[in-house]
């Protein structure tokens, strides 16, 4: 059950029962829960709907906005290394795995009195969001870079969205959404990622599924696309609440953020052995998902990669889109530039010794390849 919220930094508590962004001094809130081994167990699964919402106990307490998203398929890709799996995250609703992260914070945001929404987005989230606040009643304002990939501007338009096109990056579109909600006399949410509590609850359930799906015995190494990081602190937070819940052990993976060479401020960060990440000068890169110049859970992320036992590194566009290529006619699944970006890294990895010919190794494609043509042309 949802107890309250608590700042990632300062651990300031707050209720949850109250429209919230972030903590009084700027940092995440994120929710905690009262858990343990009476809490939902592991059989009780077997029963449920196959969406994320089978983790109910575990996520807020509000009735579901639902398009059918989680339970994506673990597929086992032999032909890319004996024991690598890829999380096929482009059958979500709208083709990504921002789905989650968006049913979870809409569904939560109707549920405390919110009509109107706003979002800045590389594209995938603010297809997300249109998608959910349609399915909800609600008003959604996006704010994307205005080279945008197309597919992701008319997806938002037909889902009828409010398209508000910035000569910017992710960045300042978040800045733009700022101006735009205080300047407005309703109330309208920002669902900026992590500075609401609740996208991050959507997107942990990736690592509930991860355990369930592995028979709850945990990969060696996840390797995982990072922008905003909601993906990354949530998994890690997931496992921890496994853990309380008796589901899993200690073992945790090693959490391995991969970044696109001409954006890469957490990789930046923690090759320099810093907590905190500067904004990464003139941020370049095809796969949108990736073009996150500015993190503000950049130290969630930097510390739970250095408590697993993890990494951060590089690939550029040219191997992304090489692995891309790779990952799709070796699995099945045509993947995007993020997803071919894990396996461009992992391989890296392999090469150097840091993944091992016996590791369990799980990549995370996040998105579907179709809304990225631009990108592969
Ligand atoms: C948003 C996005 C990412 C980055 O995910 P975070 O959890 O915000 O770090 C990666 N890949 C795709 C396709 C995305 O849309
Ligand atoms: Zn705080």
């Amino acid at each position: 059950m949802l107890t309250h919220l608590a700042c990632s930094l300062c651990g300031k508590t707050y209720d949850w029962n109250q429209l919230l962004n972030t903590c009084s001094c700027g940092k995440p809130l994120l929710a905690q829960y009262d858990l343990s081994p009476g809490t939902l167990s592991r059989d009780a699964l077997k029963d449920r709907e196959n969406t994320m919402w089978r983790y109910r106990e575990v996520l807020p307490p509000c009735e579901a906005i639902s398009l059918g998203e989680g339970m994506t398929p673990l597929h086992h890709a032999p032909r890319l290394g004996e024991r690598w799996y890829l999380k096929d995250e482009g059958v979500n609703p709208t083709g990504s795995f921002k789905a989650r992260g968006m049913s979870a914070a809409v569904s939560m945001a109707k549920h405390l009195g919110v009509t109107r929404v706003a979002a800045p987005s590389a594209g995938n989230a603010a297809g997300a969001m249109s998608a959910y606040a349609a399915k909800a009643g609600m008003e959604a304002h996006v704010f994307m870079p205005r080279d945008t990939p197309k597919a992701f501007i008319v997806e938002c338009d037909f889902l009828g969205a409010h398209v508000n096109l910035i000569d910017g990056l992710i960045h300042v579109c978040g800045a733009e959404v700022r101006k735009f909600v205080e300047s407005s006399p309703e109330l309208i949410f920002d669902l900026s990622t992590l500075k609401e509590p609740y996208r991050a609850e959507g997107k942990k359930t990736m690592g509930y599924e991860v355990a369930e799906q592995m028979g709850w015995d945990l990969p060696d190494v996840i390797v995982y696309p990072t922008g905003g990081g909601t993906g990354l602190v949530g998994m890690w937070k997931a496992f921890d609440e496994m853990e309380r819940m008796g589901w899993i052990g200690s073992k945790r993976p090693k959490m391995v953020s991969v970044q696109a060479e001409g954006c890469a401020p957490i990789v930046t960060a923690y090759n320099r052995g810093e907590r905190f990440a500067e904004e990464f000068p003139n941020a370049h890169t095809s796969a949108s998902g990736l073009r996150v110049p500015k993190a503000i859970a950049d130290f969630i992320m930097i510390d739970l990669i250095r408590a697993s036992g993890g990494t951060a590194l590089t690939v550029t566009d040219q191997e992304m889109v090489h692995a891309t290529r790779e990952l799709s006619s070796s699995t099945g699944v045509f993947g995007a530039p993020e997803g071919g970006a894990t396996l461009a890294a992992a391989q890296k990895l392999r090469d150097i010794g840091f993944i091992k010919s016996t590791d369990t190794v799980v990549l995370f494609n996040t998105g579907s390849g179709l809304k990225y043509l631009e990108a592969f042309a």
